[in-house]
């Protein structure tokens, strides 16, 4: 029988597809910027199935590509050379819900926006929280250890991350579903998965830390004068609130200008211009005024606003969410996910945005994000009038620039969306030959035969 049969009659009827209707939508990420081929969807709805398919893949040395919901932006879920596509679609169980921990643990396909329900169903809050999260699933946030708007009170995936199912490449399964929030017992093993892009296993379920649900929600949209300005008021903001912020976004007035621009139905909030600004949003348990704190903290000393209403709060996050929207219409734009030490972050803009525009002059850097983690979205959009076509040439150029510069500040080539193929090759810039040898080393010992999303995020040894 051949290989393609064996893991057919292993799926079972409903458990995959030939179909090429059917397989497309997973081929293609959703910008269109990557596309692959395959000739089978396998659905696993059981940790069992997904063992017995991946036992299979080892035996006969058959490469395949975890697959949820399709939303990465590296690349990472593509199969570009054929391989086998494993969809965790149909991995959609919460198996466990425990207040007291309190914890979920949820299958690798259920999206987040389905764990974020199943938390609110049982008076809890899981706060991760991506403008994907309809589509992407917690398999796919656990395998890219996805950021967010909440990680400067919450931390990343990882931080969230109690226990882990995981399926090795020769179909033996790990369970480290523990709900402890100690557990001194060695080495840590679930966070060799997490990040890992499913290269060293396939995820199939994660018990998730649950927090208490807020009771209250301040969000408040400020004018500074300076990057280092918006920091200034960080520290203020926290010390405060005690440490209740749980978003602090950065936003150039060019975002602001290309929003209001291009999307219908938003505007300025405040009634002067300023070069920075800075969207703020903190959350508390009862008896927290964080109205009044708000008031103290961001009206004090700056042009400000404060939202009134769910109304206003929604309309004040419209403005920092529609960036990449509004950058898109614009026209064409040169991209960047990157992170450096929060108090370096003044100091990198001016570096970074002197450097760019001698490559390439008139470019408009729309540098926006997650000032709180020192992660930016650092953008440049093609110069007014200009023409795209050539913009878009100087892209590698600009990246190279970009990242040399982020390693000089201490920094990360990819704060939140991880390498897959975009990034694997610059990899060996910005990493040491030790790391590389250790990253190497684990994927060797875990998927000797290389069949696990084969050819991402690990760089291959270049033979001279
Ligand atoms: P996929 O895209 O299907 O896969 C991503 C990677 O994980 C691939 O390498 C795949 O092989 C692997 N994988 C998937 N499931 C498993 C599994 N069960 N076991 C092992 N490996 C697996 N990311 C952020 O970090 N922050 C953001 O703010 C953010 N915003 C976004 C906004 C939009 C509009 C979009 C489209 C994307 C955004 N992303 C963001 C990126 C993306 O949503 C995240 O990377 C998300 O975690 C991917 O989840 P997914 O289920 O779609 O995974
Ligand atoms: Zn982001």
């Amino acid at each position: 029988m051949s290989t393609i049969e064996r893991l057919k009659t292993a799926a079972g009827s409903g458990g995959f597809s030939e179909d090429i209707g059917e397989i497309a939508p997973h081929l293609t990420e959703w910008r269109g910027k990557y596309s692959g081929c395959s000739p089978l969807l396998l659905k696993p709805a059981t940790t069992r199935e997904v063992s017995a398919l991946l036992a299979i893949c080892h035996e006969t040395g058959t490469p395949v590509v975890p697959q949820g919901g399709n939303t990465g932006l590296v690349g990472g879920q593509i199969p570009f050379h054929g391989e086998v596509l494993l969809s965790t679609k149909r991995l959609n169980k919460i198996r466990a819900v425990d207040s007291h921990t309190p914890a979920l643990v949820a299958e690798a396909g259920v999206t987040l926006a389905g764990v974020q329900q199943a938390a609110m169903g049982a008076g809890l809050f899981f706060p991760l929280s991506l403008a994907s999260e309809g589509s992407c699933t917690i398999g796919g946030n656990v395998s890219t250890n996805a950021g967010g708007t909440h990680v400067i009170r919450y931390g990343m995936t990882r931080a969230l991350v109690m226990g882990l199912e995981v399926v090795l490449a020769d179909g033996r399964v790990l369970d480290l579903l523990r709900l402890l929030p100690k557990d001194n017992t060695g080495y840590d093993l679930k966070q060799a998965f997490i990040g890992a892009e499913g290269t060293l296993g396939i995820v199939t379920a994660a018990a998730l830390k649950l927090f208490p649900q807020p009771k209250s929600r301040a969000v408040g949209f400020a004018a500074v004068a300076s990057p280092a300005a918006a920091l200034e008021l960080l520290r203020e903001m926290q010390v405060r609130t005690g440490g209740l912020v749980s978003a602090f976004e950065l936003l150039p007035r060019v975002a602001l200008d290309l929003v209001i621009a291009h999307i219908p139905g938003t505007c300025d909030p405040l009634s002067s211009p300023s070069p920075w600004y800075v969207l703020v949003e903190a959350t508390a348990g009862e008896g927290v005024d964080l109205q009044a704190l708000f008031e103290n903290g961001l009206l004090g000393a700056n042009d400000a606003v404060i939202a009134a209403s769910e109304a206003q709060a929604a309309a004040l996050w419209a403005l920092r969410e529609n960036i990449s929207e509004a950058q898109k219409r614009e026209g064409a734009s040169i991209k960047h996910d990157i992170a450096v030490p929060v108090a370096r972050v003044p100091d990198f803009l001016a570096a970074a945005v002197s450097a760019v525009l001698k490559l390439a002059p008139g470019a408009r850097p729309v540098s926006f994000g997650h000032l709180g983690d020192g992660n930016l979205h650092f953008n440049l959009q093609s110069p007014r009038r200009g023409d795209d076509k050539r913009f878009l040439a100087l892209w590698e150029g600009m990246q190279l620039l970009v990242h040399d510069l982020v390693r000089d500040f201490g920094g990360s080539i990819s704060a939140e969306h991880g390498i897959g193929v975009m990034k694997r090759d610059a990899l060996p810039r910005y990493k040491s030959h030790e790391e590389l040898e250790v990253m190497r080393a684990l994927k060797a010992a875990l998927d000797p035969k290389n069949i696990l999303n084969p050819g991402k995020l690990v760089p291959p040894v270049l033979k001279l």
